[in-house]
């Protein structure tokens, strides 16, 4: 028999993709992930011995572990083939570590496509274990354990038995309580709008809105002044005082980073990141896009050309930039680890049989990819200056597209949105010439508080303050809701009332460990190691011991915190006597008596919508889910009444009262 290079991959679905490539020479194995981890039931790191980890095999790939084994010892020689990034590299060095020592030489390649090209390259450039990036993984793995292995103790003495927290995920989880705290400070103001409709020598009439008031910017606050402004405008004269035009570009966006397709899948596909990741994963394993963990902008050159050549031949030498297109990338390790932004590895639809959410999340990486090296849209902007007696300016704003450019791959849902948006199309005016005024419309307005996050907001803000890197926003943002800290409602991240009090004791207790700096601070840190700038134990080191200090001293310091019920005004059922609380346990709220431990009574909690009537029969609107989790609105009076609505009752009243709102005068 002659023997074979094995190749070890990570997953099943890589080494079939890889196998369509490799001659008989080959034998693939997968390993299934990790083969070796932390212990789960102690701390598994060695503090007083410079933090060595002290890893376990995992019980559930014993079997797995044997075939690797017993395919070693007859291999010719052993190719690592794991994914390019920290976590690839820590489960190659695993996987040498539990192989032993074998007779075969074992090796490292690396490709972030799986492509014949890029396999073919990879298998010429046979490589090390990059130690830099399996000690970053490492420090990153302790870091984590040491904070939250030693945290829960202190979280089930002071706030509740069997809560957790994470290091970067309580982190990501105070940003989502404060901006609920922010929103709850937020003291709504009136003010009002003012536009008129006018009307030049050529058709169409057309709108502009107040913004000054004797050269200052128009403040209006309440209904009197505007009545009163409203008033002196019916008698002004109405004139055109200066137009602006110009062109203005509009550039296409640089391809999919981690963060940014996960943020464009949520909006676009409302996708949670962690879905957009599994996603991505079945199309990087099969061969169709580059590596999905990446926050590098760069396209390689050779696939540059092939984007450029089908530029050319689907949309014409007009929609191709005379130069490449070049986006910097911000990040400092990008040039280490993946070295590409998200881009299909072809430039056609594939002819694998795709899933659904594969297709579409294909479809966004490609069309991205290709837009990126388009030209810009050309857009003619008309600023028209108006004014209106001796004091106040109108200004009409126009917006005419005049070459699509990348938008050109969008061109569909842009024709669809310019229909309704007619306004932005302005009259040839000249300056100077008179204005009939047709129609004045005061509206009233309220400032509005800052948005709640959503997953693409809450991706952005990890990212803008450094605290995320592109393995860790989908399992930071789906931690903080299986922890119930956080929910997602309607696609709309609020806290639990247990999420607000585990975090206000977290930062109360530990301002330095979660604070937004020095997360991100830590991140940077572990970069330096994956680049071999900085030895990983220093950096355990120098949080760890002011860290245990402040844990000791909370534990015998701090009061414990009540987690605030959330009340309903119903008795419990059971005893008569005790009320019934919303408390949130591991699988949601639940109903219970507010004499627990004495009365045990629990029910389902079925969320009512205060102040809406079921349109049907008039009974309480409820909030319900479908099997597979999805929110819908339905009538408390089911199956007797079968009222439903993916569409917030809330929202569609909220809408109608806005409408009444408007306040018109002619
Ligand atoms: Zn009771
Ligand atoms: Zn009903």
């Amino acid at each position: 028999m002659t023997k074979k290079t094995l190749i070890i991959v990570e997953s099943p679905t890589k080494s079939r993709t890889l196998a369509r490539f490799l001659g008989d020479g080959y034998e693939l194995m997968a390993t299934m992930g990790h083969l070796r981890n932390l212990p789960k039931t102690k701390l598994g790191v060695d503090v007083k011995g410079n933090f060595k980890p002290q890893y376990v095999l995992i019980e559930s790939k014993k079997a797995v572990i044997d075939q690797l084994k017993k395919a070693s010892r007859v291999a010719k020689q052993i190719f690592l083939a794991t994914d390019p990034d920290r976590e690839g590299e820590a489960i190659a060095w695993h996987t040498v570590k539990i192989l032993g020592d074998t007779a075969a030489p074992i090796h490292r390649i690396s490709f972030h496509e799986i492509t014949r090209q890029a396999i073919e390259e990879a298998l010429k450039h046979l490589g090390k274990i990059d130690m830099h990036l399996v000690d970053a993984q490492q420090a990153r793995r302790v870091l984590d354990r040491l904070v939250g292995y030693q945290l829960s103790p202190l979280l089930w003495r002071k706030v509740r038995l069997g809560l957790s927290a994470g290091r970067v995920q309580s982190v990501a989880l105070r940003l989502v309580v404060e901006r609920e705290q922010e929103i709850g400070k937020f003291k709504s103001e009136e003010y009002w709008e003012l536009w008129a409709e006018l009307k030049g020598q050529p058709e169409p009439t057309f709108l502009a809105k107040l913004v000054k008031i004797e050269q200052k910017t128009a403040a209006v606050k309440n209904q009197t002044t505007a009545q009163k402004i409203v008033g002196e405008l019916q008698k002004a004269a109405w004139q055109v005082a200066k137009i602006d035009r110009k062109e203005v570009h509009r550039a296409s966006h640089p391809p999919f980073t981690t963060s940014t397709m996960q943020q464009r899948a949520a909006q676009k596909l409302y996708f949670s990141s962690r879905k957009t990741m599994q996603v991505a994963q079945q199309l990087y394993e099969q061969g169709l896009i580059t590596y999905h963990r990446t926050d590098s902008f760069s396209l390689a050159s050779q696939a540059v050309v092939q984007i450029r050549r089908y530029i050319n031949s689907v949309y014409g030498a007009n929609y191709l930039p005379l130069e490449p297109r070049v986006f910097k990338t911000r990040s400092k390790v990008a040039a280490q680890e993946a070295h590409e932004a998200i881009r299909p590895t072809r430039l056609k639809m594939p002819q694998e049989k795709l899933h659904r959410d594969e297709m579409r999340l294909y479809k966004l990486i490609f069309n991205r990819t290709v837009a990126s090296q388009m030209a810009a849209a050309v857009y003619d902007q008309t600023k028209i200056h108006v004014q209106a007696g001796s004091q106040y300016r109108f200004l009409a704003e126009g917006r005419v597209i005049k070459f699509l450019g990348w938008l050109k791959i969008y061109s569909d849902k842009i024709a669809r949105v310019s229909q309704v948006n007619q306004k932005a199309e302005l009259p040839k005016l000249a300056e100077g010439e008179k204005l009939k005024l047709v129609k004045l419309d005061p509206q009233q307005k309220f400032t509005q508080p800052p948005a709640r996050y959503n997953e693409a907001s809450l991706i952005r803000a990890l990212e803008q303050r450094g605290i995320g890197r592109p393995s860790t926003y989908a399992p930071i943002i789906s931690t903080i809701q299986a922890r119930q800290y956080v929910e997602r409602k309607e696609r709309i991240f609020s806290p639990t009332n247990l999420g607000v009090t585990v975090s206000n004791f977290l930062v109360r207790y530990f301002p330095e460990v979660f604070d937004y700096d020095f997360t991100a601070q830590l991140e940077d840190q572990l970069d330096e190691v994956a680049r071999g700038e900085r030895r990983w134990q220093p950096v355990i080191k120098e949080f760890y011991q002011p860290f245990t200090k402040q844990l000791a001293k909370v534990m015998k310091e701090s009061q414990r915190v009540k987690i605030p019920v959330e009340k309903t005004d119903q008795k419990c059922p059971q005893c008569q006597k005790g009320d019934l609380i919303v408390r949130v346990g591991r699988f949601g709220k639940f109903l219970a008596c507010s004499r627990f431990p004495e009365c045990r009574y629990t029910s389902n909690f079925i969320e009512k919508i205060e102040g809406i009537k079921c349109p049907d029969c008039g009974g309480e609107v409820v909030i319900r889910k479908t099997r597979s989790k999805r929110q819908f609105f339905g009538c408390s009076r089911y199956p007797q009444c079968r009222w439903a609505s993916w569409r917030d009752p809330r929202k569609m009243l909220a809408k109608k009262s806005a409408a009444k709102n408007k306040l018109t005068s002619t």
